[in-house]
């Protein structure tokens, strides 16, 4: 995968840009996965709970970590590029932004652009799945803003997530697209590199074709880790493709299905040098659409995968529960797994549930208190009604931990105030703030050693894999409805496309719009 670049042969740098000076770099972004399902409307106060961070305050708090923007840095300070932070804020994964607090941070974006003079590159951190009620294509509307303000002359280059939609509009808007490869996601800092060296090339006066082909397929989380089968050839084929002289660089955005947006699903995007990207992006959407029914996940109901978890005889097992994963935008505050587990009467587990009211009830108990009252079910119906519970309190900490595993190294994570309740052997640990629990200091800061327990339940698609991938022992996928549910046929859609598209539209005939689909590319090398 593209650690590294390329060398791609870039036109004659015209003989004004030889001047030896440092590049000047303006970097910042908006980063949100928007699951328009969702209830929770995104404020401005859920950037400043997360990731915000204006100005000087952006290399204080990324530097050195492994985002986007930690890359970046790292980059634009090895070529020697002079850098003028802006903004950079970024929510927890929940309902649609406000039209007022996406404006704020686009409006903040815009006047911190204006002030230097002679920028010579944008770099932008961008999800890519963000949806305002300002516009549904948020992330495209956010870089429209900054070209109308900027001009065309000037490059933007943009890191998007695997999970980005990304649309017709966001491709024009932007010179060079970036996608992560990876998933549980390891590769930000990397991809935030690869955007400076590519903007470097930009700066030079050069400018690459681009191919971008949008697939009618919607895939789930639980079916896209980049290691694993169908996605693993997918990413050789990217990783080839961008050892060509030719391709400058590939992405695969598997697309957030959790969005009732007209950009839904899967994308391929590729830049390089005259047609060899569109070949190459014909060549790679062919290869996903032929795979697309080993895209539709296995999953199981609570009652049985709990069974089936008791029986394993060495855990820990992760019982993965995608309709409830708060990286995909939920609540994370669902029981219907919880209960499960108590119903079975299971001896050794552990459940992380958003439950800012339980904790403060926690609160008044103190440690080593006999809570008795309802915890989880508090947001939505469909994630399970709350549960009348008894149980001591075993721990109870005002947490803020630093992430220690591949997902986003060195951010800093607020859990709030934190209460772990001991149900018979089936560990509780209630948060105040919402936040996905990608790490195994997740629950260690709260008390609770992964390993130890013969049951884990991650509300998680794959990214749980990041924190607990090396221990466990068996995972079971669990299906519960949810907002961000594996079983898609669950999910709410009102835009007449996701009807149409695999596995909705399970008929559906696709191919991509070069010939590539039915014989070997001519231009292969
Ligand atoms: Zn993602």
């Amino acid at each position: 995968m593209k650690q590294s670049r390329k060398k791609i042969a870039a036109k004659p740098i015209p003989s004004a840009d030889v001047e030896d000076r440092p590049r000047r770099f303006l970097i910042g972004g908006i980063w949100h996965e928007t699951n328009t399902f969702s209830p929770i409307a995104t404020e401005l106060a859920d950037f400043h709970r997360y990731q915000y961070a204006e100005g000087e305050d952006i290399r204080r708090l990324y530097a050195g970590t492994n985002t986007e923007i930690g890359g970046m840095l790292a980059a634009a300070d090895r070529a020697g590029a002079y850098l003028f932070p802006t903004v950079f804020a970024g929510a927890v994964p929940s309902g649609t932004i406000t039209a007022e607090a996406f404006d704020y941070l686009v409006d903040l974006f815009l006047e911190a652009a204006a002030k230097p003079s002679a920028i010579d590159c944008v770099l932008l951190a961008l999800h890519g799945a963000m949806v305002s009620a300002r516009d549904r294509e948020a992330d495209a509307y956010f870089v429209e803003r900054i070209r109308g303000l900027l001009g065309q002359d000037i490059p933007i280059v943009a890191t998007f997530d695997l999970h980005a939609n990304l649309s017709r509009r966001l491709v024009d808007a932007a010179t060079v697209l970036i996608g992560y490869d990876t998933f549980p996601h390891v590769d930000m800092a990397a991809r935030g590199g690869e955007a400076v060296e590519v903007a470097l090339r930009l700066c030079e006066g050069w400018r690459p074709a681009c191919a971008f082909r949008k697939l009618p397929l919607l895939t789930v989380p639980q079916m896209q880790a980049t290691a694993e089968p169908p996605m693993d050839e997918i990413m050789r084929m990217v990783a080839a493709a961008e050892n060509s002289p030719e391709i400058l660089t590939v992405s695969v955005a598997q697309g957030f299905a959790y969005a009732d947006v007209s950009q839904l699903g899967v994308a391929v995007v590729a830049y390089g040098e005259g047609k060899a990207p569109e070949s190459c992006a014909d060549k790679i959407a062919a290869a996903i659409w032929k795979r697309r029914q080993a895209f539709v996940p296995k999953l199981e109901t609570p009652e049985a995968a709990v069974r089936a978890a008791l029986k394993v005889k060495q855990g820990p097992v992760v019982l993965a529960e995608p309709a409830d994963n708060v990286g995909g935008g939920t609540p994370g505050d669902g029981t219907l797994v919880l209960q499960a587990l108590i119903e079975a009467r299971a001896p050794s587990a552990a459940v992380v549930l958003w439950d800012p009211q339980a904790v403060e009830a926690a609160r008044r108990l103190g440690v080593g208190g006999m809570f008795a009252g309802e915890i989880g079910g508090r947001t939505l119906k469909l994630h399970g009604p709350p549960l009348s519970v008894r149980g001591k309190i075993e721990f109870l900490a005002d947490l803020t931990y630093k992430r220690d595993g591949a997902y986003m190294t060195g951010q800093t994570v607020r859990l709030g105030w934190v209460a772990v309740l001991d149900l018979e052997g089936i560990r509780v640990m209630l948060t105040s703030e919402r936040c996905m629990p990608f790490d195994a200091t997740h629950l260690r800061a709260a008390g609770i050693e992964p390993a130890q327990q013969h049951i884990l339940v991650a509300k998680s698609g794959s990214a749980w894999k990041g924190a607990f991938g090396d221990i466990v022992t068996r995972a079971i996928y669990v299906d519960t409805p949810g907002i961000a549910a594996s079983n898609i046929a669950r999910l709410p859609y009102r835009i007449a496309s996701a009807k149409q598209m695999f596995p909705l539209a399970p008929d559906l005939d696709w191919k991509p719009p070069g010939k590539v689909a039915s014989k070997p590319a001519t231009r292969s090398k």
